[in-house]
C-alpha cells in the first residue's frame, strides 16, 4: 500500500479504504472543522456545526458517514439535503471519489435533471442520497424514493435552504424521515429562523463552532471600487482590466443582469459566460466546467446559481452592486481564498451604494480597503509594463530562425524605427478601460454639496419621530471658529466608530459643544473618551440631563438636529 507517510487522517478510526482515498487525493491534513467533527466522541446524536465556507465541511459529514457499516447496503441510509444543484452534484462527486474503493452507490436527486433516470437509480438501489429540496420532496411523495430506512439526515448550508424559501420542504423532508437517528445541521450563520428550525426537529444537539462572526477569512482581502453612477460595467470592465484575474466569479443581482453583464464582457474581448437559472441543467454544467478548466475567465452570476459553489482557484470574486446584507457580502466573498488559499473579494459600487455598505458592515470588523475605480491613464501604464514583461520574458532568443530574422532586420534598418514599427503593430492592440476618473470626482463633489443641506432635514425628522435626545455630554472646543455642527457630528462618529444614528443631538455654544449620545456612543465615549480629546473634542464634565432645545442666552447658542 502506498500511504507509508504519515497522514493526519490516520488517528481516527476511518476505513482503511476511506484513508486510500484520501491519500490518493494528495490530502494530508485534516481542516479545523474535520479534526472537530472526527475528534469528537460521540457522533451518534443531532449535530450543529457552524463553520465558514471553504472550510471543507463536506468530507467533515462524508468521512464519519462512509465509516458507518450500513453504507455498503444499496438501501437509502444518508440523506444530504442541500440548496442549489451545483452544490449537489458537488458534494456528490466527493463522495463519488471518497468511496471509490467501498461497495457504496451514492443517487443525486436534483432538480432540473431528468427524473427518469433518478427514478432508475433509486430502484437500482443507493444508500447515500444527495439531492436539492424540492426533488427530495418530489420523490418521496411520489413513493420513488423510501424514507423508512433512513438513518441520518444532513442539511447542508442550513442558512441558505432558508434564505433560498425552502422551509416547507425541509419540513416536508424531516416529518418524512421521522424513523431517523440523527440530523446534521451545517450552517455557516445561524439566524433565527436556522435556530427556529433546529428547535423543532433536532434534539440536543451537539454545537460545534469554528465561526467567530468577526473574522471570517481573513485570508481574503476586500476592496471596494467606486464607480460613477451610471457606468458599472465601464467600471467593472476597468477594474478587471486593472485586476487582471485569471479566475473570476462576477455576481449580479437578476438573471437579466447576469446575461447582458456576461454579453457586454465578450463584447469587451473578455472570455465569459453566465450562470443562471433560466438555463438548463446541461447549459449550466457546461459553463460551470468551462470555467473550472479555464476555458473562460470570467462567470457571471446570481447568489442563487453560484451559492456553495467550490471552483478551486477562483482568485477573485467580484460583486456588481451592493449585497442584500452582510450575510451574504461574507457568502459571497466565500468563494474565493477556499481551503485557506488567498483570495480577493472586490465590490464595484456607486458612492451612495459604498456609504450604505460601510454602514452594513460597521460592528463587523472587516477590514475594507476603499478606492476609487483605475482610471484608463493608469490601467493603460500597467498594461504597457505587462506588455513589456512578455517581450522580454518571450524565449524568442531560443528560437534562431526568428534571431536570424531580427538580426538581419538590425542590419537593414536604424533599431528605434524598427521597435517603433513594431510596437505600432502590436503594442497599441492592448485594452486600456475607461477614462471615468472625472465624472466619479464630479459626482463626489455634486453629493458633498447636497449631502451638507439635505443632512439637516432628514436628521431633525428622524429626531422628531424618535423623540430621543440622548445623554448629554459636554466637550470643550478650543477654538469654535473652527467648529460647525456637521465638523463636530462628524469627528464624533469617527473618533467613537459609531453610526450618526447614534448622535441624537448637537448644540454648538461658544466654547463648547453639547452633545446628545444615544447608548452604544455613550459607552463607547466612557470607555475611550481620549479619542475625542485627540480629535479637539475636550472632555468636560458629564451631566445626564436631557439637552433642552430651549434658547438659552448665551450670544451665540444655535443647535442643530442631527
Ligand atoms: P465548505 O463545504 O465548508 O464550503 P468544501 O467541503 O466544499 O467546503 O471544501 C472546500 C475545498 O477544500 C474543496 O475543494 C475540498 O476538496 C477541499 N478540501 C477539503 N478538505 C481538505 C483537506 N483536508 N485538505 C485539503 N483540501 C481539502
Ligand atoms: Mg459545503
Amino acid at each position: 500500500m502506498k500511504h507509508t507517510k504519515h497522514n493526519g487522517f490516520d488517528q481516527y478510526p476511518l476505513r482503511q479504504e476511506l484513508l486510500q482515498a484520501i491519500v490518493g487525493k494528495g490530502f494530508t491534513e485534516p481542516t479545523p472543522v474535520q479534526t472537530k467533527v472526527l475528534g469528537y466522541e460521540s457522533l451518534a446524536g443531532d449535530l450543529i456545526v457552524r463553520a465558514k465556507t471553504g472550510s471543507g465541511k463536506t468530507l467533515a459529514f462524508l468521512l464519519p458517514l462512509f465509516s458507518d457499516e450500513r453504507m455498503i447496503s444499496r438501501i437509502p441510509g444518508v440523506l444530504i439535503v442541500s440548496p442549489t444543484r451545483e452544490l449537489a452534484l458537488q458534494i456528490s462527486r466527493e463522495a463519488t471519489w471518497l468511496s471509490g474503493n467501498l461497495e457504496c452507490t451514492c443517487a443525486s436527486l436534483v432538480g432540473g435533471m431528468e427524473i427518469n433516470g433518478q427514478i432508475r437509480d433509486l430502484q437500482r438501489g443507493a444508500s447515500l442520497i444527495v439531492g436539492t429540496p424540492g426533488r427530495i420532496l418530489d420523490h418521496i411523495r411520489r413513493g420513488t424514493l423510501h424514507t423508512d430506512t433512513v438513518h441520518t439526515v444532513v442539511l447542508d448550508e442550513g442558512d441558505h435552504m432558508l434564505d433560498m424559501g425552502f422551509r416547507e420542504e425541509l419540513e416536508g423532508i424531516l416529518d418524512a424521515t421521522r424513523k431517523r437517528e440523527k440530523t446534521w445541521l451545517f450552517s455557516a450563520t445561524m439566524p433565527d429562523s436556522v435556530r427556529k428550525l433546529s428547535r423543532r426537529y433536532l434534539s440536543n444537539p451537539e454545537m460545534i463552532s469554528l465561526v467567530d462572526d468577526c473574522e471570517q477569512h481573513s485570508e481574503i482581502a476586500h476592496t471596494v471600487y467606486t464607480v460613477p453612477r451610471k457606468r458599472k460595467l465601464e467600471g467593472l470592465a476597468n477594474v478587471l482590466l486593472w485586476e487582471n484575474s485569471s479566475r473570476g466569479l462576477i455576481f449580479c443581482h437578476t438573471r437579466a443582469e447576469t446575461r447582458e453583464v456576461a454579453q457586454r464582457l465578450v463584447d469587451e474581448g473578455f472570455r465569459a459566460a453566465c450562470l443562471h437559472g433560466d438555463m438548463s441543467q446541461r447549459e449550466r454544467n457546461q459553463a460551470l466546467s468551462q470555467f473550472s478548466s479555464g476555458h473562460i475567465s470570467y462567470l457571471v452570476a446570481t447568489n442563487v446559481a453560484a451559492r456553495g459553489l467550490d471552483v478551486p482557484g477562483v482568485e477573485h470574486v467580484f460583486q456588481l452592486g451592493l449585497p442584500s446584507d452582510a450575510e451574504m457580502f461574507i457568502h459571497r466573498s466565500g468563494r474565493t481564498g477556499r481551503a485557506g488559499q488567498a483570495g480577493h473579494n472586490i465590490l464595484i459600487l456607486n458612492q451612495l451604494e459604498a456609504e450604505k455598505l460601510r454602514f452594513m458592515l460597521r460592528g463587523t470588523g472587516i477590514h475594507i480597503t476603499w478606492l476609487p475605480v483605475p482610471d484608463s491613464s493608469v490601467i493603460h501604464d500597467t498594461q504597457r509594463s505587462r506588455f513589456e514583461d512578455k517581450i522580454f520574458s518571450q524565449k524568442a532568443n531560443e528560437n534562431q530562425q526568428i534571431r536570424s530574422w531580427a538580426a538581419d532586420l538590425i542590419a537593414r534598418a536604424d533599431v528605434l524605427d524598427l521597435v517603433t514599427g513594431l510596437l505600432s503593430l502590436s503594442g497599441n492592440s492592448f485594452q486600456t478601460g475607461y477614462a471615468l476618473q472625472k465624472e466619479l470626482q464630479q459626482e463626489s463633489d455634486l453629493r458633498k454639496n447636497n449631502g451638507r443641506n439635505v443632512q439637516k432635514s432628514i436628521s431633525s425628522e428622524r429626531l422628531r419621530s424618535r423623540r430621543q435626545r440622548g445623554t448629554a455630554v459636554r466637550l470643550g472646543i478650543s477654538n469654535p471658529a473652527e467648529w460647525n455642527a456637521g465638523r463636530v457630528l462628524k469627528t464624533v462618529c469617527t473618533s467613537l466608530g459609531v453610526s450618526r444614528r447614534e448622535v441624537a443631538e448637537i448644540v454648538l455654544k461658544p466654547d463648547h459643544v453639547m452633545v446628545g449620545l444615544l447608548p452604544a456612543a455613550l459607552e463607547k465615549y466612557r470607555r475611550y473618551p481620549e479619542n475625542l480629546s485627540q480629535a479637539g473634542l475636550l472632555q468636560q464634565t458629564t451631566t445626564h440631563r436631557q439637552p433642552k432645545g430651549k434658547k438659552r442666552e448665551t450670544s451665540r447658542s444655535y443647535q442643530v438636529h442631527v
